[in-house]
């Protein structure tokens, strides 16, 4: 494992000499000036200082013990009790025998003694303790990817760091690569042809790093880094990679997507560079002709507002900045529609952006682990108001509340649900869970079973936004559904488009050969109404008949 770094062996490392004699720092200087490039300070005070500035590029501190302002004894404790410094051995320098041992008992590595006579054992000493503390920070992390053998993650970050300390001047790029919906190759072709893709873009990747001084890692299953010299571009990465999954198959089209970070001078941490490259990688879902992102100001930007976002959502629901919206779903098999139920839609009213739309924070917040405190709050809010307004007009309003795929792994959420409904005094049916389709495709085990339960105690299942995810039309048949909602995106297009219109039609048969009512959405214009209405949908959301309004708006159209 050490020869991997063999080349940075030869590089000059960055050391720090404290002493207060003038005397003392000009002679380890002389020493080792030849191999090291040398800091100096005259206390520990200076030093301190110095190794907070220069903490990533350190690799040792030759320290004096007796010195005024702040002693080496101190320094040495401070230095023990900080995470950040700890690694970074410390060489103490001193002429008394009870000091060494002292001052081994607070963390130092190892001791040289004054007066400084033999300059082969200062240098040998040196030298010795900085390979040994590498060793220990490359050790503790695992090596190898056992597929691939590409570096595993762990220890390719630290291996990045250790470049980083060794060649500031160098200007590098953290990439990113991930093949686009890797988990449908999978399933559509089979694992064992998962594996090629994957052993065949690991191959181009190696390589790649290789030739450009650089080193490269497999993340989690289909995610790669790489840690190169600053690129022009990366078409030449790009089709490298087209080829070799073209000869690995001609008639399987796997798209990768490659995020950039061009690391600026300054030190970021190892992680945090290439979580941007990520994020850059990840702004190419969905965009089918382009392989390539860069982290840029944008995206800085997009991140700050995601950052924020996730930092106050806390307050957000502390202060009730969080509002239940509902939107009515008309019954349109009279002549005259009748308001049958609602969708509960959650809105921010945040201090600072103003009216924030669920898009920018949900799938956010979904990533994060905060969905489920949101939701819950949702569902909550809209129990108790499906409650109020029984009591007060005699009528059930069933709700529909979102449940986020995230929510699905919640072992508790069925006693969050039933607590949820028990505590309002309402039954199951009053209460639909809306589940977008593309969950169902993420986990399906584990969601038919715990949607099964739902209805087994009578709760109704809609399945949300259906057409936009994969499912085909022949697995609808065994999917445990109560309602289907149309995507949005047929409907628009419905009374321009024939296709769309055809495929409209096709699924509303099939929904009635199935006996699932249909519910439409994003209905804004009369002509898509009759077309539906006409068609024999049942229940129709959308602008046509009215946004999503506070509680207070939507409870005059229950008075109504
Ligand atoms: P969704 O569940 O499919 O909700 C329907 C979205 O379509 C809503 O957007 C609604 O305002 C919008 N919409 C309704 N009618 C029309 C129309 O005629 N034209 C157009 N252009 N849009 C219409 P909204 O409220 O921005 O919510 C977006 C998505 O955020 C929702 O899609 C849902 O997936 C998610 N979401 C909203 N509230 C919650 C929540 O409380 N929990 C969770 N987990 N997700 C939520
Ligand atoms: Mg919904
Ligand atoms: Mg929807």
């Amino acid at each position: 494992m050490l020869n991997k770094l063999n080349y940075i062996n030869t590089l000059k490392r960055t050391i720090l000499v404290v002493d207060d004699e003038y005397v003392n720092r000009e002679i380890l200087g002389a020493i080792l000036d030849d191999y090291y490039n040398i800091l100096y300070a005259e206390n520990g005070d200076e030093a301190l200082k110095l190794i907070q500035a220069n903490e990533k590029i350190l690799s040792a501190v030759l320290l004096d013990l007796l010195m005024p302002v702040m002693d080496g004894f101190k320094l040495l404790d401070v230095l023990k009790d900080d995470v950040r410094y700890r690694t970074i051995p410390i060489i103490v320098l001193t002429s008394e025998k009870q000091a060494e041992v002292d001052s081994l008992r607070r963390g130092a590595a190892d001791f040289i003694t004054k007066p400084y006579d033999a300059p082969e054992v200062i240098i040998a000493r040196v030298k010795r303790i900085i390979e040994l503390s590498e060793d220990r920070l490359v050790i503790q992390s695992t090596e190898k990817d056992e597929m691939t053998g590409l570096f595993s993650r762990s220890f390719f970050y630290e291996y990045a760091s250790l470049m980083d300390r060794y060649h500031m001047d160098r200007e590098m790029d953290a990439v990113s690569v991930n093949v686009d919906r890797f988990h449908l190759v999978n399933e559509i072709y089979g694992r064992e042809f998962g594996n090629q893709v994957l052993l065949t873009l690991s191959g181009v990747i190696k390589d790649f790093a290789a030739r450009n001084e650089g080193i490269a890692a497999r993340g989690d299953a289909d995610d790669f880094y790489m840690y190169i010299n600053r690129q022009e571009n990366y078409a030449s990465l790009e089709r490298a990679i087209y080829s070799a999954m073209e000869s690995l198959s001609r008639s399987v089209y796997i798209k990768v997507r490659i995020g950039v970070y061009t690391c600026p001078a300054d030190f970021q941490d190892v992680e945090n560079r290439f979580d941007r490259s990520r994020l850059a990688a990840n702004t190419l879902r969905g965009k089918f002709n382009q392989t390539v992102a860069y982290f840029d100001n944008e995206l800085q930007h997009k991140v700050f507002y995601s950052e924020r976002l996730i930092h106050d959502i806390h307050e957000g629901i502390a202060r009730k900045q969080f509002e239940v919206f509902f939107q009515p779903k008309y019954g349109v098999e009279e002549d005259e529609p009748v308001l049958k139920s609602a969708e509960a839609l959650i809105r921010w009213r945040h201090p600072e952006f103003g009216m924030v739309a669920p898009f920018d924070f949900i799938s956010l917040f979904e990533e994060n682990g905060l969905i489920q405190m949101l939701d819950q709050f949702v569902w909550k809010e809209t129990a108790s108001k499906i409650r109020y307004w029984r009591d007060k007009y005699k009528v059930t309003i069933p709700v529909s509340v979102n449940v986020s795929r995230i929510d699905i792994y919640d072992p508790e959420i069925e006693d969050k649900i039933d607590g949820i409904i028990e505590e309002c005094g309402l039954s199951p049916e009053d209460l639909h869970l809306e589940i977008t389709e593309s969950a169902y495709s993420d986990n399906a085990e584990q969601l038919m079973s715990v949607v099964q339960d739902f209805r087994d105690k009578g709760y109704l299942i809609e399945m949300d936004d259906f057409g936009a995810g994969y499912s085909s039309l022949n697995m609808l048949a065994n999917l445990p559904i109560d309602i289907l909602k149309l995507d949005m995106k047929f409907i628009q297009e419905i009374h321009t488009d024939e296709k769309a219109r055809r495929m409209v039609q096709l699924i509303m048969d099939i929904a009635k050969f199935l006996k699932v009512p249909v519910v439409a959405e994003g209905v804004e214009v009369e002509e898509q109404y009759r077309i539906l209405k006409d068609m024999g949908c049942q229940l129709i959301q959308g602008y046509y008949f009215s946004k999503p309004l506070p509680a207070g708006e939507f409870e005059k159209l229950i008075k109504a």
